[in-house]
C-alpha cells in the first residue's frame, strides 16, 4: 500500500502456481513494491490526470526496469491487481485493475467497485487462465502491458457524499468472497468499528478452520485494508 495526503493505492501482487516460468527474475512482491513506488512518484505531482493515464504509464516506467534482464513476452510474467482512490477538488476518484476491491459508503449505501472479469473464465487450467490474461475476452492486471490500466473500471464520485471509503486487497475481502461469513456492509463496518487488524485476524481464523478438501487456490493470502477518514 502507498498513500499520499489525498491518495491511496493498494496493489496485490499475484503468486504464480508452482513450477511456472515466469520469464522474469522478479517476484510479485519487486513488482508491485516498484509499480507502487512509480503509482506514488506520479499521484505526487500530477493530479490533473487522470487515474488511469498514470497507471498506464507506471507500468511502463516499472517494464523498463527490466525489459533488458527478463522476458515481457511471456504470459506468466508477474501481475498485481490495483485499487486507487484520489481526491480531486469535489470528487472522489476511483480505480479498480483486477479483484481488489475499493468500497465506498454513500449516504448510507455501500457500494463496491470490484472488477469480477476473473470469476467468469470458461475454464481455470493454467493453460485457460494463461490465455485469458490481459486479452480481450480474459481478465486485465497490472504487469507487462500498459494498456491494462485501460480496461480497468474506474469512476468519480461527489466526495460530500462519501461518508465512509475503504480498499481492500482481494486477500483481506475473502469474509465475504470466499467465507460468505460476512456480507458487504458487513465486513466495512468490521473494519470501521474494529479496524483493519480485526479483518486480517477474523479472515486468518476462518482460513485456519477451512476443511484441507474444501479449499480453492491457496490456504493463506496477503491481507491489506486501508481505510479513509472524510
Ligand atoms: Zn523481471
Amino acid at each position: 500500500m502507498v498513500a499520499g495526503p489525498d491518495w491511496v493505492v493498494v496493489l496485490d501482487g499475484a503468486t504464480a502456481p508452482p513450477g511456472v516460468d515466469s520469464g522474469c527474475v522478479h517476484n510479485p512482491a519487486w513488482l508491485a513494491r516498484h509499480l507502487g513506488g512509480a503509482l506514488a512518484a506520479r499521484l505526487s505531482v500530477e493530479d490533473e490526470r487522470p487515474l488511469d493515464d498514470l497507471l498506464a504509464e507506471a507500468i511502463k516506467t516499472v517494464c523498463e526496469l527490466h525489459a533488458d534482464r527478463c522476458d515481457l513476452a511471456n504470459p506468466d510474467s508477474p501481475s498485481a491487481t490495483v485499487a486507487m482512490l484520489r481526491r480531486r477538488g469535489d470528487a472522489l476518484e476511483w480505480l479498480v485493475l483486477a479483484d481488489s476491491p475499493v468500497m465506498l459508503d454513500v449516504e448510507g449505501e455501500v457500494r463496491v467497485m470490484r472488477d469480477d472479469r476473473v470469476d467468469h473464465l470458461s475454464s481455470y487450467t493454467l493453460q485457460a487462465v494463461r490465455a485469458a490474461r490481459n486479452a480481450a475476452d480474459g481478465f486485465w492486471v497490472a504487469s507487462t502491458r500498459p494498456e491494462a490500466a485501460y480496461e480497468a473500471l474506474s469512476g468519480r464520485i461527489d466526495a460530500a457524499s462519501v461518508r465512509r471509503a475503504a480498499l481492500f486487497s482481494d486477500g483481506a475481502s475473502r469474509l465475504v468472497e470466499r467465507f460468505g461469513t460476512l456480507d458487504w456492509d458487513g465486513l466495512l463496518d468490521l473494519a470501521y468499528s474494529a479496524g483493519p487488524q480485526a479483518v486480517i485476524e477474523r479472515t486468518r481464523a476462518a482460513e485456519s478452520a477451512e476443511p484441507d478438501g474444501a479449499r480453492r487456490g491457496k490456504r493463506y493470502d496477503d491481507a491489506t485494508v486501508a481505510l479513509l477518514r472524510l
